[in-house]
């Protein structure tokens, strides 16, 4: 008889391991709790305009790649994209503009060119950066760190016995801070924390690995926006017979004899031999698995930040802007200080834009921009989120008008907005957390749950709140892991 599998939830992981397990053989059963497929990787349209849900920039696309070459298609009949140039455009309060090109020695020289910083410090940042990858991915990324065997091979051993030259020792801005000179340089490199919702002066300086596949490997465009990926994925799932249910929240998993049973949605019994769960792995215990010892330490792990978006239509175009961009608080210190440990955001926050329309023009009317504008904020800890969005929303208009030397308000001609209680309530994330647990803890990389339940058989875990973290090519390694887990048969 062919096994079936129940995945909960269609985000990234969720679809990533829908494929995974068609392709096996299984009979493939997907829950969703929303109308549609995409978690986070959703998209927004309204007034003409397009924008992502959630993620904007694409790194990895060989292991988005790796999935439709296993299941025999061919990538570019599903989806295409390109590598981008320049990265992202940086603008600091002191009127430095620079730009991170994708050829390590042009970024570097016009580092050296803006800020003095000599291109030799950028170059040895970038190579350092890339060893640490090569010796880290076949621990922390592409296996699971929670199976004896990850650690029986040569490669596994070199880096255990090299683990001082990762630097989980220090943090982030003191690494940073002992590579450049130039405080405009240590708060570049530093802002690669935020990729999983973490502090630059806690998290572990292995986590200064995050600029690696930007800067060697290359950042890209996913044509069509990131919901791209999510559409493309639902593509292949549904062609290798995966059935969807949409509005369809799980409401609990059925044990048996410390075996997953299958998955009750709207009263009925779905019986399935495997229960993959892409929701939250906090809410999965607390909703799904009552009764079930909750894993303490890993359950109560501090959690990631999470963002305040405003998807904003601009009625006019900005050619000094790019892609990604960046306008950098004065402070930055200051700026983790309210994230951290106050729970709250300065009054001179950190503001990225991302406009997709520079790459897709249908993702906005002509003479208009689709500006994705996003500062850090903590997760839900029962803020005053209205009093947080009123103010945040006048300092950011104003340190853009600054910049730009533009006003911007009365250019918004079409505005919504998300933040951590709409993040949790439309994708199920604790606290809306983006990345699941932070990683301002040396040993973080341990604290994340397995892709594997120790209690229940049968039960696996994808997604960014689970090993190996948040960010889309971490979700899709999720299934991958999972697709090795699983018993060959
Ligand atoms: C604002 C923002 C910016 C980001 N920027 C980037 C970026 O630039 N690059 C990057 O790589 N990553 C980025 N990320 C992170 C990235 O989006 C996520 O890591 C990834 O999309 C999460 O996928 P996931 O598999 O964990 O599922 P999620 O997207 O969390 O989706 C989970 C799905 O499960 C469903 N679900 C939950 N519970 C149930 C239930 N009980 N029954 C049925 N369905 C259920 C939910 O409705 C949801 O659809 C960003 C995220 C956000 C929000």
């Amino acid at each position: 008889m062919t096994k079936n599998v129940v995945v909960i939830g269609s985000g990234v992981g969720g679809l990533a391991t829908a494929i995974r397990m068609a392709r096996r053989g299984y009979e493939v059963q997907v829950f969703e709790a929303n109308p549609s497929f995409g978690g986070k990787a959703t998209k927004i349209e309204q007034d003409g305009f397009f924008w992502g849900f959630g993620p904007s920039l694409f790194t990895f696309p060989e292991l988005l790649d790796e999935l439709f070459l296993l299941c025999g298609r061919q990538p570019k009949d599903y989806y295409k994209y390109h590598r981008i140039d320049p990265i992202c455009n940086y603008f600091y309060p002191d009127g430095t503009r620079l730009s991170a090109y994708a050829q390590p020695e042009k970024f570097a020289k016009e580092v050296e060119e803006k800020t003095g910083e000599p291109a030799r410090n950028i170059l040895h940042h970038l190579q350092h950066i890339k060893k640490v990858y090569d010796l880290t991915k076949s621990i922390f990324l592409f296996k699971s760190v929670h199976k004896i065997k990850t650690y029986l091979n040569f490669d596994a051993l070199k880096a255990l016995f090299k683990i001082g030259m990762v630097g989980i020792d220090k943090n982030m801005n003191k690494a940073n801070a002992t590579d450049f000179k130039d405080p405009r340089v240590v708060q570049l490199f530093n802002r690669y924390a935020t990729y999983n919702g973490s502090d630059p002066y806690l998290a572990p300086s292995t986590l200064n690995v995050i600029a690696h596949p930007e800067y060697n490997e290359g950042g890209y465009f996913l044509d069509g926006g990131m919901p791209d990926l999510s559409r493309s994925m639902h593509q292949l799932a549904t062609e290798l017979g995966v059935k969807f249910s949409f509005n369809s929240k799980v409401e609990k998993i059925e044990l048996e004899k410390g075996k997953a049973k299958g998955v009750w949605v709207n009263g009925n019994l779905h019986e399935a031999n495997v229960v993959v769960s892409n929701m939250d792995i906090v809410y999965t215990y607390k909703k799904l698995l009552s009764g079930v010892k909750e894993p303490k330490r890993i359950i109560e792990h501090p959690k990631s930040t999470s963002a305040l978006i405003f998807y904003w239509g601009i009625n006019r175009e900005f050619p000094e802007l790019d892609l990604h961009n960046i306008f950098f608080s004065a402070d930055y210190a200051k700026e983790f200080d309210y994230l951290t440990n106050k729970k709250s955001v300065c009054e001179d926050p950190t503001v990225y834009v991302f406009i997709s329309k520079k790459y897709q023009p249908q993702h906005a009317p002509v003479g208009a921009e689709n500006w994705f504008t996003l500062i850090n904020v903590p997760h839900d800890a029962g803020q005053n989120w209205d009093a947080i969005i009123t103010e945040a929303r006048k300092n950011i208009l104003r340190k853009l008008s600054k910049e730009l030397g533009v006003d911007i308000e009365p250019l918004i001609v079409s505005e919504s907005i998300n933040y951590p209680k709409t993040i949790e309530a439309k994708t199920q994330s604790y606290l809306g957390a983006l990345y699941g647990s932070s990683s301002n803890d040396k040993y973080s990389a341990f604290l994340r749950h397995p892709n594997f339940s120790n209690q229940i058989e049968n039960l696996y875990f994808c997604g960014g709140s689970v090993h190996p973290g948040g960010g889309v090519p971490l979700c899709l390694l999720s299934a991958k892991i999972i697709d090795e887990l699983m018993p060959n048969e």
